[in-house]
């Protein structure tokens, strides 16, 4: 008889003993020719397969080494060892692919994130990674789920754009011309009109043009997608690919952005503590452990868990960019000189150690800054009577800096065409974009949460190049 295969998981959360059962994994442990630790990537936890040496031949035992993926069918009893509730007696073993343990890299130690960054296809194995990564699912599933309740409509913004006055940053161009011998037009430039879309092109730094087009005709939509953006960021909080989510709602201002902001983020993080507190806890563990090696005041004031706790159950902070500008001038590391950037005058941008500064020693809790000067923000803001200030909003949160930023978006055609002006981008590059302050304009609002800083946050990793599978950033585009 054929035994339904049963993931790890359903059979740790069931309550029943004493059935027949098959699962399939692979070896994490195999101790004392006798206890197997299986994990199948449905859970964090491994299922503990007993075997009795005596019944299995010397060929099969010998294959069943760290990394090898193997089948189990056999009795679901209670366990007698201690650390877990049930195992599984194996009658039955199938070999499905052996890992030759002597040049194996996962063995069963701690084996740093540098590390295992470099063994990026192999690093999925690890319970480290499967947390991460399950999690990534939760949050972009949680985040999908949150948007459909709330009547917003996915829509896929183009990831090959013909415009490049996006505006948020360096762009990667898309050709299919030959770079050694690329056509020449008569005065001997590269002639682009020869290229596969007659035209210049680039992958997207961000889908928010197109999207506030979606939102001029279905009130409320959101992207959720992959950009891109070429710029020599080598930080633990830039990627050169990565994934945002960029919604944007119709008869909407600037305080119903930020409303929504919060509410999304409060929505993932009730979600994740919800339905992944077990990885969420092997996260939290791990990072105890990796601190205890710091210094005391090296040290997170608070727990993983207790951090989402948190920032879920207070009111984020909001002031205007002069407010935090003026606590920023006067602060301790500004007069001391303490931080890299000082800040002096009045429409300096603020830098992450600002930001974070802000977060974690001022307020204590996540803040959301708005009306930014105009001079350093988009040329869609909208700008405020003032003629100075945008109504732009960031949200910082501890660790991390910016996570989000948005703004009410300028609906009057004459200040528009003023800002691009401003900006150098000609009206015709963006004809498409003008025209629906042309036809039935209404105040609209909108922001881009970039999902790895969620995901970053949310884990406690420290560098957002673990929190993708593959990440790509500069001088690196590997697997
Ligand atoms: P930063 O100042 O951190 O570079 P930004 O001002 O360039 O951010 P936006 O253009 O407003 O960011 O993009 C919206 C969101 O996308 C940011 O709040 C951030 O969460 C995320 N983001 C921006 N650039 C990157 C990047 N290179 N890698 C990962 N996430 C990013
Ligand atoms: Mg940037």
């Amino acid at each position: 008889m054929q035994i339904k295969r049963q993931t790890v998981k359903s059979i740790l959360e069931d309550d029943r003993t004493e059935y027949t059962t098959t699962v399939k994994g692979w070896v994490r442990t195999f101790r004392n020719n006798q206890f197997i630790a299986l994990n199948d990537g449905s859970t964090v936890q491994p299922l503990q397969v007993v075997v009795d040496a005596t019944k299995f031949g010397e060929n099969t035992l010998k294959k069943i080494t760290p990394g090898a993926a193997i089948g189990a069918t056999g009795q679901i009893v209670p366990s007698a060892g201690r650390g877990q509730r049930v195992e599984l007696i194996a009658e039955h073993l199938t070999i499905y692919g052996a890992s030759d343990p002597s040049t194996y890299p996962l063995q069963p130690k701690r084996h740093s994130l540098e590390f295992l960054r470099s063994i990026a296809h192999l690093r999925i194995k690890t319970n480290t990674f499967g947390c991460v990564f399950r999690l990534r699912h939760a949050i972009a599933f949680g985040i999908h789920k949150f948007f459909n309740e709330r009547g917003f409509f996915y829509m896929h913004t183009p990831i090959i754009t013909g415009s490049d006055a996006e505006g948020a940053g360096e762009m990667f161009r898309v050709s299919t011309l030959s770079p050694s011998s690329p056509p020449k037009t008569a005065s001997g430039e590269i002639d682009w009109s020869k290229d596969f879309f007659g035209k210049q092109t680039n992958l997207t730094v961000s889908g928010q043009l197109e999207a506030e087009l979606g939102a001029m005709g279905l009130d409320r939509v959101y992207t959720f997608g992959p950009t891109f953006r070429a710029e020599n960021s080598n930080t633990t909080r830039h990627l050169a690919e990565f994934w945002m989510i960029e919604p944007e709602i119709a008869f909407a201002d600037i305080q119903d952005d930020m409303d929504l902001a919060e509410d999304l983020l409060k929505f993932i993080l009730r979600y994740v503590l919800d339905n992944n507190k077990e990885d969420l806890m092997f996260l939290q563990n791990r990072l105890i452990q990796a601190e205890k090696s710091l210094p005391q005041h090296q040290r997170s004031e608070m727990e993983l868990i207790e951090k989402l706790e948190f920032v879920l159950a207070e009111p984020f902070e909001r002031i205007t960019y002069t407010e935090a500008f003026n606590i920023l001038r006067n602060s301790k590391p500004n007069k001391k000189k303490k931080f890299k950037y000082v800040l002096d005058q009045w429409g300096a941008d603020l830098q992450s150690e600002h930001e974070r500064y802000l977060v974690e020693k001022h307020f204590k809790r996540p803040v959301i800054i708005t009306d930014y000067p105009a001079s350093i923000k988009a040329f869609y803001m909208y700008l405020n009577d003032d003629g100075k200030t945008v109504r732009g909003m960031d949200i910082l949160f501890p660790q991390l800096g910016e996570i989000v930023g948005g703004s009410e978006r300028e609906t009057r055609m004459d200040v528009l065409l003023k800002r691009m002006e401003e900006y150098n981008i000609p009206p015709e590059e963006l004809h498409w974009y003008l025209d629906i302050r042309k036809y039935g304009s209404c105040p609209h609002a909108g922001f881009g949460l970039g999902f790895e800083r969620l995901v970053q946050f949310i884990t406690g990793m420290s560098n957002i190049r673990d929190v993708i599978p593959f990440p790509r950033y500069p001088g690196y585009a590997e697997f």
